[in-house]
């Protein structure tokens, strides 16, 4: 007898022995800049809740009141029964922050992408995609049928010769990029992508993951940041990193919005988010609006982050950064594991990101709003010890 699953041990068995082999690891208590690691208190620098929403007392109150108004499940889909007032006042919310004309919510920024991307293109089309884009935008690449082509990290020059290239031969044509880029930090050249989609007759598409409630004058984004409101793109992003909730959106034109309304396959064949998920939400963007000074602190940190590894660590290899992500980059998987557990040992909690998420191992910083000189010290003595 043969056994037609043995293939998944011996492949476990090859993720180990290249050092790849992950599990997960649990945090107690509420989020925040210190939390509950295996039971030891630790420096949390591994959290996408940069603006320290997640723990917020105001993002719970509105959860809860949620919850007693309306109870924990939204019961069905957005076109069927899930549709509630609480989501249009989210996608009103969301639309605003954004400047566009509408928002529509999905229950995760994974699902935005994935139901969107295979919304606006397929079978005759053609995808122009940044090599670092995340899982979600890369499977609905896939999902979506296109022609891809992948070009370098941020490489304008290339896509041009692509667009040059190839996109005379498709329908419609669809750049798509994230603006912070999650697992390095950096940010896409959104001004020359937006000319070079206008020059084309091309379509992009901005996952602001990352970059909604930190990047901007008013937390808008990487869009903002660049002072592109103005233009038509279709920028999607989560409400579960710097919204400490739970959920995905695309903002944009109105005739988008509702065309997704009627295309996107996970927006309409899932359930609609839960109502505690849909009030923290709106609760957080209220507050990224009135409280301009946790992205000044979350800014000021990162400053003061990068300039004492520059003092105090000059041979560390820093990977270009613009944003609250920053890492450090190291010449194996293994070297990365070992300094992560170092960090650990040392009461910081920081990941070693490995191939195959990233091409190179490094250990991924992640600077919030509420932690402390005390906290980034911390960090920098801890690897001036490892060096
Ligand atoms: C986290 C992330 C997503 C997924 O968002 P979720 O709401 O967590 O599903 C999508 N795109 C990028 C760039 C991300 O970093």
């Amino acid at each position: 007898m043969t056994d037609p699953y043995a293939w998944i041990e011996q492949s476990l068995t090859t993720i180990h022995r290249a050092d790849w082999y992950r599990s997960v690891q649990t945090i107690n208590g509420r989020p925040g800049a210190t939390v509950l690691l295996e039971g030891r208190e630790v420096i949390n620098f591994a959290s996408n809740d940069y603006l320290g929403l997640a723990g917020d007392e105001r993002l719970m109150t509105a959860a809860i009141a949620a919850i007693q108004e309306f109870g924990t499940g939204s019961t069905g889909s957005r076109l069927l029964s899930g549709h509630k007032q609480l989501h249009k006042e989210l996608e009103r919310a969301i639309a605003s922050l954004k400047q566009t004309e509408d928002a529509l919510v999905f229950s995760s920024g994974y699902l935005a992408n994935l139901g969107t991307i295979t919304a606006l293109v397929g079978k005759r089309d053609l995808i122009l995609a940044d090599e670092y884009n995340h899982s979600s935008l890369k499977n609905g690449a896939i999902l979506s049928g296109a022609t891809i082509i992948e070009y370098p990290h941020a490489d304008v020059q290339t896509l041009k010769c692509e667009l040059q290239r190839l996109r005379q031969n498709y329908r419609r044509c669809l750049i798509i990029t994230d603006s912070i880029f999650s697992m390095d930090g950096d940010l896409c050249p959104l001004p020359a992508l937006l000319d070079l989609a206008q020059e084309f007759n091309s379509m992009l598409l901005v996952d602001e993951a990352h970059a909604t409630g930190v990047l901007g004058k008013t937390g808008a984004g990487c869009v903002e940041h660049f002072g592109c409101t103005k233009h038509q793109l279709v920028q999607i992003g989560t409400m579960s990193k710097a919204l400490g909730s739970l959920g995905g959106y695309v903002a944009g034109s109105a005739n988008l919005i509702d065309f997704l309304r009627n295309r996107a396959p996970t927006w309409i064949y899932t359930t609609a988010l839960s109502p505690a998920d849909t009030a923290a939400a709106l609760a957080a963007i209220n507050i990224v609006q009135q409280e301009p000074q946790r992205r000044t602190q979350l800014w000021r940190n990162v400053d003061y982050f990068k300039n004492l590894i520059k003092q105090q660590l000059p041979n560390l290899k820093l990977l270009p950064s613009e944003s609250p992500i920053i890492c450090l980059q190291f010449s194996s998987a293994t070297d990365a594991l070992k300094a992560g557990k170092q960090l650990k040992l040392a009461g910081i909690f920081a990941p070693a990101i490995r191939p195959p998420t990233v091409p190179t191992s490094r250990i991924r910083i992640s600077v919030m709003a509420t932690h402390t000189e005390t906290h980034i010290d911390k960090l920098v003595e801890t690897f001036q010890t490892m060096n």
